[in-house]
C-alpha cells in the first residue's frame, strides 16, 4: 500500500467533539501543514473547509516548485496534503466558519454557518485568498459566459479559440501557457510595459508563438451578448480606446484575502491581509494566521506550508506544554 493510502479513513468524519485543540479555519496547503505538525505535538486537530481541500491549488495546473516534485498537478499534491495530514489523525469537516466569539479566551467558540459550533483554545487562521475582479462594465454580467479566474477550470471551453488574459504576475503567464495548448491565441494584457512575473516564465511565454501581448493597457469594459465578444482596452499613455473582438477574458490580477470574518478582531494591513509575528501569531493571543491570508512578500506552495509548520509548532510550545 501507497504511503499516502494508510489513513485514509481517519479524516473524513463529521462527527464534531465539542472541543479541540487546535481548529484550523481554511484546508489549503498552510492549514493542512498546520494540522500535520499540530498533530505530530499530540494536540486534538479539525480543519473546517469551505469548497474542498487545496485552496488555491486546485486552481493550479502543475506545480513545478515545490521541492521533491519535478511536475506534479495541483490536485494531485491537495490529495497527499489530506491525506498526510489525515493520517496523522487531524479531523476535517466541511463548513463555513461565519463567526468566531469570546476570541479572547481560552475556549474560543467558533461559529458554522450551518449553526454548529466548536470551542478550540488556539485557532489557526487558513481561509487563504481569492482572484481579484476587475470592477469594470460587463464582468460581473458576463462570469461564466466568457470571463473567467480560473484557466485550469474553464479553459476546455475556449478550444481553438482567442483568448485574453489580464494581469503581468506569476499567475497570468501561468494560465496563458496553460490556455496557449488549448486556445488558438492568448493575447496578455498588461498595464505596463514590463512583466511581474518570474524570469523563467516571462522567458517561456516569450517563446511561446500562440501568446502575444498589449502592454500599457487597462480593460475598460467587456462586451458581449449572451456570451463574450469583445474587449475594449484603453492605452494608459495615448488615452486611445480600442475594442477588440475576443472570446473568452481570464482575469489573474492578484488576490484579496479572506479574511472578513476576523475584521475587527485581528490587525490587518489596509488590503486586509493579517499581520503576524515571526511565530505567526496574530494580535491576538491563540489566534494564528498562516499561507495567503497572511501579509507576507511570497505566496508559495512551499511559504504557505512552512507557515503552516511554524504556527503549529509554536502554538504547542507556548499553549500546551
Ligand atoms: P500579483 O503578483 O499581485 O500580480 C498581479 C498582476 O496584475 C500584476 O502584474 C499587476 O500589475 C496586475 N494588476 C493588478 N491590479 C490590476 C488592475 N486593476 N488592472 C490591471 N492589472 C492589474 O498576483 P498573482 O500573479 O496572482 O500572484 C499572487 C502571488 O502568488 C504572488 O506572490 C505570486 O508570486 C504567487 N504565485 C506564484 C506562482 C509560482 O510560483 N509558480 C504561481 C502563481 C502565483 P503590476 O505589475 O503593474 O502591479
Amino acid at each position: 500500500m501507497d504511503f499516502f493510502e494508510t489513513g485514509v479513513d481517519t479524516f473524513k468524519r463529521e462527527k464534531l467533539k465539542e472541543r479541540y485543540d487546535v481548529v484550523v479555519i481554511g484546508g489549503g496547503p498552510a492549514g493542512m501543514s498546520s494540522a500535520l505538525y499540530a498533530r505530530r505535538s499530540g494536540l486534538s486537530v479539525l480543519v473546517v473547509e469551505k469548497v474542498a481541500e487545496g485552496g488555491q491549488m486546485l486552481l493550479t495546473n502543475i506545480i513545478e516548485n515545490y521541492p521533491g516534485f519535478r511536475k506534479i498537478t495541483g490536485d494531485d499534491l491537495a490529495k497527499k496534503m489530506k491525506e498526510h495530514a489525515g493520517m496523522f489523525g487531524a479531523e476535517f469537516i466541511s463548513g463555513e466558519v461565519v463567526r468566531m466569539e469570546d476570541f479572547h479566551s481560552d475556549e474560543k467558540k467558533i461559529i458554522l454557518r450551518d449553526g454548529r459550533s466548536i470551542l478550540s483554545k488556539v485557532v489557526i487562521l487558513a481561509m487563504g485568498a481569492s482572484p481579484k475582479e476587475l470592477g469594470v462594465p460587463g464582468e460581473k454580467e458576463f462570469k461564466a459566459k466568457g470571463v473567467s479566474y480560473c484557466a485550469v477550470c474553464d479553459g476546455h471551453f475556449f478550444a481553438g479559440k482567442h483568448v485574453m488574459v489580464v494581469g503581468g504576475g506569476d499567475t497570468a503567464i501561468e494560465e496563458a501557457l496553460y490556455l496557449s495548448n488549448i486556445a488558438s491565441k492568448v493575447t496578455v494584457v498588461h498595464r505596463r510595459d514590463k512583466l511581474r512575473a518570474v524570469k523563467y516564465l516571462q522567458e517561456r511565454a516569450f517563446e511561446n508563438e500562440r501568446i502575444e501581448f498589449i502592454w500599457n493597457s487597462i480593460v475598460k469594459e467587456i462586451k458581449g451578448d449572451e456570451k463574450v465578444r469583445s474587449i475594449i482596452l484603453e492605452n494608459v499613455k495615448t488615452g486611445e480606446s480600442v475594442e477588440y473582438p475576443i472570446d473568452a477574458v481570464f482575469v489573474s490580477i492578484g488576490l484579496k484575502p479572506a479574511s472578513e470574518m476576523v475584521r475587527g478582531i485581528v490587525d490587518t494591513d489596509d488590503n486586509g491581509f493579517i499581520f503576524t509575528d515571526e511565530n505567526m501569531e496574530t494580535n491576538v493571543e491563540g489566534i494564528f494566521a498562516v499561507g495567503d491570508v497572511r501579509a507576507k512578500p511570497l505566496r508559495q506552495v512551499i511559504t504557505a506550508v512552512s507557515d503552516g509548520a511554524i504556527a503549529a509548532t509554536m502554538a504547542a510550545r507556548k499553549y500546551f506544554d
